[in-house]
Formats: C-alpha cells, sequence, structure tokens
C-alpha cells in the first residue's frame, strides 16, 4: 500500500470518528474475518443499574446495601456504581471502608465497620469458600432475563445475592447485522457470567460465546479465535481488554473507555459506538482496493 492511500484513507476514517493510531492497521483490519467483542461498556452502555437484592436469611437488605456500597465505593467498576448509586438512591448512610482490595474480573472486598465484606461473582464467592447455592434458581432466572447475579459476603457469610442489569448501547443490534453482512464472524469475549452473556449473544446473533474469563483468558480466547482465520480484530473499553487488545492483530478501544484500553488499542473509536467498526471495515476494504 502506498503510504499517501493509507494517509487518505486514515484521514476519512478520522472523519467517521474514527481514529487510527497506527497506518498498518487499515491494511490488517481489511484483512479481518473475525471479530471478538468485549460485552460490558461495548456492546451495552457500561453504566448497569441494581435491579435486584435478595438477603440470605438472618441478613437485612439496607444493612447488606450499606455494606457492599461502602466496598464499592473504593472500585471504580461499572458495577460499583451501579450499587453505590443505588445505597444513595435510597438515603442509605455508606460507612467508610478501609483495606480495600479489588480481585480482577471477580469482585472486591474490605472491612467496613470492623467487618469483612466481599461482593463479586459466583467464582470470587467459591474462592472464599462459600457456598452460593441457595441462590441457584434464583440466579438462574435473573441470567435469563439477562441481569448478572452477584453475590455479598459479610462476616464470612453469604449475606445476599445482587443483580444488575446494562442495556445494550442503542447501535448495538443494527452494528452487528451490518458487520455480519461484511461477512465477519463474531464472538462475544467477557468476563461476566455465561447464562448472562448467552441470553444477550442470542438477542443479537453472536456466532460465539466466551464467558467467565479473566483479563488472561481474553488473550487465551483472542488466540484460539484467530488460529486458521485470515486477521482478528478485538473491540472492548476497559483495563481488563487491554491484554487482549494488544494481543489482537488490531485493537479497537471504545472512546470513552478507560485510557489503559485506549493506549493497548492501534484504532479508537470515539463515538464508542459498535457502528465505527463496520465504518472503519468498509472504508479498509475501499482503501485497499483504490490501491491494487
Ligand atoms: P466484563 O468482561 O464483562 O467487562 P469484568 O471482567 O470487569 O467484566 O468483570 C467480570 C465479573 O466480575 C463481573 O461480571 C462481576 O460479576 C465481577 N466483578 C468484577 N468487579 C466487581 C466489583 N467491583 N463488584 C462486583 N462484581 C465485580
Ligand atoms: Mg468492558
Amino acid at each position: 500500500a502506498t503510504p499517501t492511500s493509507i494517509m487518505v484513507g486514515t484521514g476519512r476514517a478520522a472523519q467517521l470518528g474514527v481514529l487510527f493510531r497506527k497506518g498498518e492497521a487499515l491494511q490488517l483490519l481489511e484483512k479481518t474475518s473475525v471479530l471478538a467483542v468485549d460485552k460490558t461498556g461495548t456492546l451495552t452502555k457500561g453504566r448497569p443499574e441494581l435491579t435486584d437484592l435478595l438477603p440470605a436469611s438472618g441478613f437485612d437488605r439496607q444493612r447488606v446495601l450499606a455494606r457492599v456500597a461502602a466496598v464499592e465505593a473504593k472500585s471504580e467498576h461499572p458495577i460499583a456504581r451501579a450499587i453505590v448509586a443505588a445505597a444513595r438512591a435510597e438515603g442509605i448512610a455508606v460507612p467508610e471502608a478501609r483495606d480495600f482490595a479489588a480481585a480482577a474480573g471477580m469482585g472486591a472486598g474490605a472491612q467496613v465497620d470492623g467487618e469483612r465484606v466481599d461482593v463479586g461473582a459466583d467464582r470470587y464467592m467459591a474462592q472464599l469458600g462459600l457456598d452460593v447455592s441457595v441462590f441457584a434458581e434464583a440466579a438462574r432466572g435473573l441470567g435469563e432475563q439477562g441481569r448478572t447475579p452477584l453475590y455479598a459476603a459479610i462476616g464470612g457469610r453469604l449475606a445476599a445475592m445482587l443483580a444488575v442489569a446494562d442495556p445494550l448501547r442503542d447501535t448495538t443490534a443494527q452494528a452487528i447485522r451490518t458487520l455480519h453482512g461484511l461477512g465477519l464472524k463474531i464472538a462475544m469475549v467477557t468476563g461476566d457470567n455465561r447464562r448472562t452473556a448467552q441470553v444477550i449473544a442470542s438477542q443479537l446473533g453472536i456466532d460465539e460465546v466466551v464467558a467467565e474469563v479473566l483479563p488472561a483468558g481474553k488473550v487465551d480466547a483472542v488466540l484460539r479465535l484467530k488460529a486458521g482465520h485470515g486477521a482478528l480484530a478485538y473491540v472492548g473499553d476497559g483495563i481488563n481488554d487491554a491484554p487482549a487488545l494488544a494481543a489482537a492483530d488490531v485493537g479497537l478501544a471504545v472512546g470513552g473507555g478507560t485510557d489503559i484500553a485506549i493506549e493497548a488499542a492501534d484504532v479508537v473509536l470515539m463515538s464508542g459506538d459498535l457502528d465505527g467498526v463496520a465504518a472503519a471495515i468498509a472504508l479498509s476494504r475501499a482503501t485497499m482496493r483504490n490501491i491494487r
């Protein structure tokens, strides 16, 4: 490819709100046949809301919410923000947590008023040695509604099941159809609960789902999905996506996502929406066709 045509191509892309940080990405994008996408914050708005809180027997809803919100006030995870917002909306006083520690892709914990409080996915509770099976049926029902089940532990005991729901971005469904129209295979790669991920993927007609993965698992998924294909592009917004963005042939970061994701990416989607990916791929094909 000539440098001039690449410049023209990347210039056009910029007008469409797609910023190429590396010119080679335009050429690799043309060869892309598999698109791997993060779910939370990429397919969805990344602004989840707390929809459910079921206290375990012996636990009081408000007390649980206050303690969980105290932990989450120290976290930057979108789920954390949803929980803190819910506590505020209910006028609950949120105590100050100490010794906060996040378990990436799983949950978080801290000391609140002299008690250990943890919140996160079922695998986080498993790591703490807690059995969540009393909530199995409720969790299944919530997952089938596309909600993400979470659990809270207080003082080493299972205290509640919670759920959050994160609506799809308005442009996601159409963008997936356009990308399929361009002949791409689309895979969702997410740290979220498997059932929740599958429900959302089937609503969108996504071809494959890799769920409940940690950041390193996202890299494994990228390497596996790209084997035997032209090139693989990965779209994501979070810190947990940075290794996968770097491992992909083309990494596309959602504008408004974390700085770490943007730094790891070759391309930035300014609007934050997935239709920028379709525009960029169409443009890469047009540019390369002109050159040949
Ligand atoms: P995604 O790949 O969907 O962006 P993450 O890797 O950030 O998700 O998180 C995966 C899962 O870990 C979440 O769905 C949630 O169950 C749990 N999790 C991570 N951090 C937190 C937190 N601060 N509070 C509650 N749950 C969390
Ligand atoms: Mg995300």
